[in-house]
């Protein structure tokens, strides 16, 4: 018989650690959650559980509940899709493999874009690697601080907003599985599916009521659409899509520690629904600290 447990506190279950490109370390994040009055917190690195661990340990000693999960990243053409995902099987073979190589694919493209960038800008690869923790998901926000360091922008955001836009030139996307295939290896996996800030300028287009269907079909759990990057107008439109196909939906902070004004808890999940994710999610378990 399962145990009824009664979550104290909001539940936030999108956070990013210094194992992608959080600033924090996973330890120091779980502390900076219990910290801000969180009951429950997810740790969902890019195309990683290699935070997993050192935030179990931490979890215990705050008190805090922690969902061990993973922001998957997902292509449709070119447009990017993150595919949150929670308590799946961290050592599943096929889901590793994936991540395994889109790692590879993102720490290439990085390398590419920042050759590119060098040609204009003093930036070399050493700039990129003396912001990356060993080991994490490189992204562009670790271009974007190495640029931040080397004065050529203020801050993160600046750097998204000028250089690493796509219309500056040296944006490059990287290989990832299409959306379908990452729900599906997700659900093989033991682990629950949703698709994170779905709403997002250019993705409406891509969470089509078609799109949307077959995802739906191959184990979709749910659409993260309380987060701050989300449009009102293809929100709403896609509440009311979760509300045909029975879908879930979850809102989150998406904390990246200083690297983005996003704080924990200014979206939260209803409490109902994390009871349902941990019923589905059978390839880990919440850690109840
Ligand atoms: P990438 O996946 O390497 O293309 O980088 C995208 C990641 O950069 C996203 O997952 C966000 O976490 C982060 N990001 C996107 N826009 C911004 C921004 N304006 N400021 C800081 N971080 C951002
Ligand atoms: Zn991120
Ligand atoms: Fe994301
Ligand atoms: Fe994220």
């Amino acid at each position: 018989m399962a145990v009824v447990r009664q979550f104290q506190g909001p539940i936030d279950l999108h956070a990013h650690s210094s194992v992608s490109d959080g600033t924090e370390t996973p330890a120091e994040l779980v502390r900076a959650a219990a910290g801000a009055g969180l009951g429950t917190v997810a740790l969902t690195d890019h195309d990683s559980t290699a935070g997993w661990a050192a935030a179990s340990a931490a979890a215990r000693t705050a008190r805090i509940t922690l969902i061990p999960g993973m922001e998957f990243s997902t292509r449709v053409q070119y447009a990017s899709v993150h595919l949150l995902a929670y308590l799946f099987d961290p050592a599943d073979s096929a889901l590793l493999a994936e991540m395994t190589r889109v790692r590879a694919a993102r720490l290439s493209r990085a390398e590419q874009m920042v050759a590119r960038i060098g040609m204009d800008y003093d930036l070399s690869w050493d700039d990129v690697l003396a912001q990356t923790t060993p080991g994490a998901t490189v992204g562009r926000p670790h271009i974007a601080d190495a640029l931040v360091a080397r004065g050529h922008a203020l801050n993160r955001s600046a750097a998204f907003a000028d250089i690493l836009h796509w219309k500056a030139g040296y944006f490059q996307p990287h290989y990832a599985p299409d959306p379908l295939r990452a729900i599906e290896l997700v659900r093989a996996a033991g682990g629950v599916p949703v698709i994170a800030h779905p709403a997002t300028r250019g993705i409406a287009d891509v969470v089509s009521e078609s799109r949307l269907k077959t995802m739906v079909r191959a184990g979709l759990f749910g659409l993260e659409l309380e987060h701050r990057e989300n449009k009102p107008e293809p929100t709403a439109r896609l509440y009311e899509l979760a509300t045909k196909f029975g879908l879930y939906v979850t809102g989150s902070s998406d904390y990246h520690g200083t690297g983005k004004p996003n704080r924990f808890g200014e979206n939260t999940t209803a409490p109902e629904v994390l009871d349902r994710i941990i019923a589905e999610g059978h390839g880990s378990a919440p850690v109840y600290g």
